[in-house]
């Protein structure tokens, strides 16, 4: 069996993954607020979370793995922008799901097994919340349910905080009803006009934290595998969630509670610079998309930067996988590889074992260069396994073929036009139209190669397919 080893941000160590039960392996991974857009920082955790479930699936078994995401459906923000907007807070959250659900679909993401929503778990929150209080770790006050961080002596310890250092560092105004600055809200009071629920602390709803520890306890149990995020969620988010869990459920004498395993990815940037709206580069996947850039190269871009790097989005790179990708896609284009293949040569190539070292996507993806380089100029085994190989990457899979199979339309479609231009051109003399077509072409990044034999069109770094509807 492969050894997978991944590196846990509790320990600070790469480490051998052992399951606590290989019959069952159980991931979480903090999901969405939907309030809006996913921008393109928040596509990182999807794919590279994803990219760690298509291994677990291949070493443990597709039916022995359980994949939890789930969706913030309330949070102030969602509040705000209801306000904002006129609009009724379901139909915020549950148009922002979908919105969510096909971007990460477009970029070859496989759904979760469980996706859920908070609004669906407020019961378990608040018995998770009289359980601390029962147990002596949070206090009620002014309608607040508060966790007291003094009650939890490793409170900091994932991020590797002290708490007097944090208390030095929060510039934030304490609420006087907190007994330390650090104390964070578990439950907080609602106005009539907000959304809340019954409690025995009064009309409210939860804070942020409680509901990951909530839904991950109903739906994977007090221990589990693996947890995964973004690492601007280690603090507080984690670092509270592990405080919330570890003492509502705490685990037996020697053993970890809680998540045993915690991975962070780096952050998302562009062109070198922190993604933000003030600075003008604040772009959704949706904008990527409708802008003509395929989810595939998107996903190829992030897989080039290792998780733990930060990864630069830059329009040069995007060229880049794009052309690749689309050289790769005519490779194989008349090989079919079995949609259940047991990624045999994903194995045979070292793609899985590249993967395997925690997650090491830019070694994978080198490896998989080298065999499509055997592939184009060897024979229909060498392109199945280059295929299937690059299917474990969730690259050059069927559903992912599409944007290079209609640009290939529309090509064939504008040859045959300009073809037909050309024997008129030939009869008049005049090639006016020829030439116009030809510069439109170009300028829409298309190579044209006219000889006596015929035409071809091939779609360069940059091609726009947009800019080409004008001419057919
Ligand atoms: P949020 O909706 O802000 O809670 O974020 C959802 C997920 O996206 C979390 O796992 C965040 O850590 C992650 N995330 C947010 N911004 C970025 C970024 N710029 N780069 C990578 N991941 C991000
Ligand atoms: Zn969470």
């Amino acid at each position: 069996m492969t050894t997978i080893k991944l590196y846990n941000t509790l320990t600070r160590r790469k480490e051998v993954f052992e399951p606590l039960d290989a019959q069952g392996v159980r991931m979480y991974v903090c999901g969405p607020t939907v309030y809006d857009r996913a921008h393109l920082g928040n596509a990182r955790p999807v794919v590279v979370f994803d990219v760690l479930y298509r291994l677990l699936r291949h070493v443990y078994g597709a039916d022995h793995v359980r994949y939890v995401r789930n969706f913030t459906d309330v949070d102030d923000k969602i509040i705000a922008r209801a306000d904002a907007t006129g609009r009724p807070i379901d139909r915020i959250t549950a148009e922002t799901t979908q919105w969510f659900l096909d971007d990460m679909a477009a970029l070859g993401a496989l759904e979760p097994d469980e996706m859920p929503r908070a609004t669906q778990y407020i019961p378990q929150m608040i018995a998770m919340i009289e359980a601390l209080i029962a147990r002596g770790h949070a206090y009620a006050a002014e309608g607040h349910v508060l966790f007291a961080v003094d009650s939890y002596p490793d409170y900091g310890r994932l991020s590797g905080r002290a708490v007097e250092d944090m208390i030095a560092g929060a510039r934030v105004e304490v609420a006087p009803y907190k007994r330390n600055p650090m104390d964070f809200v578990l439950w907080k009071p609602s106005t009539p006009e907000q959304p809340g629920w019954d409690s025995p602390w009064g009309r409210g709803r939860p804070g942020w934290h409680i509901e990951c520890s909530a839904m991950s306890h109903e739906l994977l149990g007090e221990r589990f595998d693996i947890h995964g995020g973004g690492n601007d969620l280690m603090f507080p988010h984690h670092e509270n969630e592990i405080a919330q869990s570890c003492c509502a459920h705490p685990a037996p004498e020697g053993e970890q509670c809680f998540a045993q395993v915690w991975m962070h990815n780096e952050m998302l940037q562009v062109e070198g610079k922190k993604m933000s709206k003030s600075l003008g580069n604040f772009f959704t996947v949706r904008d990527l998309l409708d802008r003509g850039v395929p989810g595939e190269v998107i996903r190829y871009v992030f897989l080039s930067t290792h998780y733990r790097k930060p990864m630069d989005w830059t329009e040069r790179k995007a060229r880049e996988a794009e052309a690749k990708l689309m050289k790769w896609h005519r490779i194989v284009k008349d090989v079919t590889v079995n949609r259940f293949a047991n990624h045999e040569n994903a194995e045979r190539w070292g793609i899985v074992e590249a993967i395997a070292n925690d997650l090491n996507t830019p070694l994978a993806l080198r490896r998989l260069e080298t065999l499509g380089n055997m592939a184009e100029h060897g024979d229909d085994s060498h392109r199945r396994w280059f295929r299937e190989a690059a299917n474990f990457l969730g690259l050059l899979t069927d559903e992912q073929s599409g944007w290079v199979t209609s640009a290939d339309g529309i090509l064939q479609e504008l040859a045959r036009k300009l073809g037909d231009l050309r024997e008129v051109a030939r009869e008049t003399k005049d090639y006016t139209e020829v030439d116009a077509m030809k510069s439109a072409l170009v300028a829409a990044g298309v190579e044209v190669r006219m000889s006596k034999d015929g035409i071809a069109l091939e779609a360069r770094p940059g091609f726009d397919p947009a800019k080409l509807e004008a001419l057919k």
